[in-house]
């Protein structure tokens, strides 16, 4: 089912967009939880990280490539975090893939 990022991706709702290629997607998050917080997002409508195969491996290693590009750009080199919630009990509220760059400040304990 086509999620507000599959929305997005078609160009259907607007995003601020800091990365795009043809298979990757990167936004600023409109909630930010800190300075940078920009959600990279492979454009395949995979639901959560239990549905990548072993075909999709390649385009999570571009994400790996994106957000280590947007770390730089972003100068958040001292210490950022890569992070998916996998499932509604960790927090995932849209079942499109999609991994959280943040960044920019002092980052407290995970969970
Ligand atoms: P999740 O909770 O699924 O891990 O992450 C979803 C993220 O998407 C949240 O951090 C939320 O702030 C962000 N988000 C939800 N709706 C929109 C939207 O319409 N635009 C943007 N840019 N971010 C969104």
């Amino acid at each position: 089912m086509t999620t507000i990022f599959g929305k997005i991706i078609a160009g259907e709702i607007p995003a601020e967009k800091v990365y795009e290629d043809d298979r990757i997607l990167a936004i600023k998050d409109i909630n930010p939880k800190a300075p940078v917080h920009i959600l990279i997002i492979p454009k395949k409508e995979i639901p959560d990280i239990q549905s990548v195969t072993e075909e999709d491996l390649p385009l999570i290693g571009e994400v790996i490539q994106v957000a280590q590009k947007l770390a730089k750009e972003n100068d958040i080199l001292e210490g950022y975090r890569l992070l998916v919630n996998n499932g509604p009990l960790a927090g995932q509220s849209i079942f499109h893939l999609h991994f959280h760059l943040i960044g920019g400040s002092k980052l407290g304990p995970i969970a």
